[in-house]
């Protein structure tokens, strides 16, 4: 598994076998996963499918353009697939430059408004206007693509193939077996996964805003958990977040905090684990040493270099690969 990058500016990771390699969610450009990809000794070239958890789009930024450039299935739940189309259609009618200059007319106004409160809510609101130049770039590439292919539909939604699954249900693709769980967030339908290949077992659970007995169960007899650990409680409260938003990411459709982590990872957790991935940290609301003491804590004794060894998965860059 390679965490290409996690966190509320984009989260995309590599999850393989020795035949399968799958591509959770694609939350920034093309470009940027391609490069991390390859900094990280990953052949994007060699993937076979995309897999999304929910279409916010630190989750799905760079999602057509991936798919397109590889030639390769995307996996969503069906209303997860429609509400990334409803996300996307609006530029569709717009050519690119007048869809720059209205996301930087909105920007600008969005801005203001966050001057004016004091405050810039960062994407942890999954605010869609926080990263312009990412999506610039994206939209670029969208660009480049219809430019260069004519055979390709002026259609930002085209994608080489789509398939869908359901939340609590298992598929496969390749020989990795996939489990998708419903998790608590304020999206239409996300999800969580395992995987499991060769023996090995593999949780997924980020952008959750507690920790249901369903996930809790699922997480069970994985060798690598991910697991979030968002933010820091009292660093949320005392930040910079407007009210409203505070209220979003600590509410139960929201983000899993420090403590709360700690909580599951106490009393609820096998220590099964050779590898804990504390994921999706804000930038804003955390830092990496908080959330590691709370883990570190709550997994006391567990600890050891075969288990429960602690890696904090970067939104800057991909973390170091693990190979089991
Ligand atoms: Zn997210
Ligand atoms: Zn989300």
């Amino acid at each position: 598994m390679t965490v290409l990058a996690s966190g509320s500016k984009g989260n995309s990771a590599v999850v393989s076998s020795t035949r399968t390699r799958i591509l959770v969610d694609a939350g920034m450009s093309c470009r940027e996963i391609f490069k991390r990809m390859k900094a990280a000794g990953e052949d994007p070239g060699t993937l076979d499918a995309i897999l999304i958890t929910h279409e916010h789009q630190d989750h799905v930024q760079g999602l057509s353009v991936t798919a397109r450039k590889l030639g390769i299935p995307v996996y969503f739940t069906e209303a997860t697939h429609r509400a990334w189309m409803r996300w996307m259609t609006p530029r569709k009618r717009l050519t690119y430059a007048e869809w720059l200059s209205q996301r930087q007319q909105e920007a600008a106004k969005k801005k203001a408004e966050a001057e004016a409160s004091a405050a810039m809510p960062d994407a942890d609101a999954e605010n869609p206007f926080y990263r312009e130049a990412e999506l610039a770039e994206c939209a670029a590439e969208e660009e480049e693509m219809t430019a260069d292919a004519e055979k390709v539909e002026a259609d930002p939604c085209a994608l080489p193939g789509v398939e869908y699954f359901r939340a609590g249900t298992k598929f496969s693709i390749g020989d990795i077996a996939i489990s998708a769980f419903t998790i608590p967030h304020d999206a239409i339908d996300p999800v969580g996964f395992v995987f499991q290949t060769e023996g090995i077992r593999i949780g997924v659970a980020t952008d959750l805003g507690y920790m249901p007995p369903n996930v809790s169960l699922q997480l069970r007899g994985c060798d690598i958990l991910m697991l979030e650990s968002n933010h820091d409680l009292e660093m949320l409260r005392d930040g910079p977040y407007p009210w409203s938003v505070k209220q979003r990411v600590m509410s139960r459709v929201g983000h899993l905090s420090n403590d709360a982590a700690a909580d599951f990872l106490e009393k609820n957790y096998d220590g099964q684990a050779s590898y804990v991935i504390l994921a999706h940290l804000s930038e804003s609301n955390n830092l990496p040493e908080l959330a590691r003491v709370a883990a570190e804590h709550a997994l006391r004794d567990r600890m050891s270099l075969i288990g429960n060894r602690l890696v904090l998965a970067e939104q800057r860059t991909a973390t170091e690969s693990i190979v089991l």
